[in-house]
């Protein structure tokens, strides 16, 4: 957690373009974007991937799709892509479970 990039974003050790932040998450664009809108939708509680969710972690991870909705809404995104990347194999480089929200 102390050396979790993402947890140095959330305590702003690190700088990121944060667009919208409550008590359980931050949203900020991707650095790298894979679309012209690439958001980062990423819950403040330290999970490493959605391998370890519990079932305590249930209403915060139907949360993050309700804001991927609200910000693809607000972004006037007609349509737009929702991803976990799960695990090393699957593509995950950042060991704290994001939501990817990608649209043109
Ligand atoms: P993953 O492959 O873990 O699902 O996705 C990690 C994402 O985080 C990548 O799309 C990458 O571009 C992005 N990323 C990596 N480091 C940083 C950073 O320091 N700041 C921001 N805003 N995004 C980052
Ligand atoms: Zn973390």
């Amino acid at each position: 957690m102390m050396n979790c990039l993402f947890c140095k974003i959330i305590r702003k050790e690190n700088p990121a373009d944060i667009i919208f932040e409550n008590a359980e998450t931050i949203i900020f664009k991707d650095i790298n974007p894979k679309a012209r809108i690439h958001l980062l939708i990423t819950p403040k509680k330290h999970i490493p991937s959605i391998k370890e969710v519990e079932d305590v972690d249930r209403e915060l991870l139907g949360s993050l799709i309700l804001l991927a909705r609200d910000m693809a809404k607000k972004e006037n995104l007609r349509g737009y892509k929702l991803l976990f990347n799960v695990g090393q194999e699957g593509g995950q480089i950042i060991d704290h479970v994001h939501l990817h929200l990608t649209g043109n």
